[in-house]
């Protein structure tokens, strides 16, 4: 058995009823695949990047699990069509989109898998969430905190959808 580590998680969504769709797939993760859940963010409504096309509900959550890195990829891969993602290419809508951001303290950098994620020291609406839920957690590559680099991006035009 492999050790346990724990993993940041970066959701979106912004086709079907997004709002039920992304904790339903944490659920699902824990379910049907045995993973813990430590903890998630609030959901934030985000405009799209790319083309015209409806907002994203976006979150984060932090899990812990034993699976490897390219096991914890095609886990996944299967949950986003377990939710009715069909792919068309990138900057497409979808019901569901799951990244790694981090896991533990590894860098991957394989054609199927990088990690950290390579893009999201630059997105306001990974880095908000994160900050909810790991201030404190240091990029491997840079040592840079999450909350760091949070203050750095900017925010506008995201909004944390009705606090619980
Ligand atoms: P982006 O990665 O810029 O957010 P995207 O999420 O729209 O774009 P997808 O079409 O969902 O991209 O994913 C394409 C591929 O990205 C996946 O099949 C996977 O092999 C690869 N990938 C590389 N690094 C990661 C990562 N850290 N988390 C999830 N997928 C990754
Ligand atoms: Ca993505
Ligand atoms: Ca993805």
């Amino acid at each position: 058995m492999s050790q346990t580590e724990q993993i940041a998680l970066a959701l979106g969504s912004n086709l079907g009823d997004s709002l039920t769709i992304l904790p339903q797939a944490l659920t699902h993760l824990v379910e049907k695949y045995g993973l813990h859940l430590l903890t998630h963010s609030h959901w934030y409504r985000t405009p799209p990047l790319g083309p015209p096309q409806p907002d994203f509900i976006n979150g984060c959550a932090l899990l812990a699990m034993t699976h490897s890195p390219t096991d914890l990829l095609q886990i996944l891969l299967a949950t986003e069509a377990d939710f009715g993602r069909i792919r068309k290419g990138k900057w497409q809508p979808r019901t569901l989109d799951l990244d790694i951001i981090f896991y533990g303290n590894e860098r991957i950098h394989t054609p199927q898998l990088t990690i950290p994620h390579p893009e999201y020291h630059r997105r306001a609406f990974v880095l908000l969430p994160l900050a909810e839920i790991a201030p404190d957690w240091c990029d491997p590559q840079t040592g840079v905190t999450v909350k760091a680099l949070a203050q750095q991006v900017d925010g506008s035009g995201i909004m944390m959808v009705g606090a619980i």
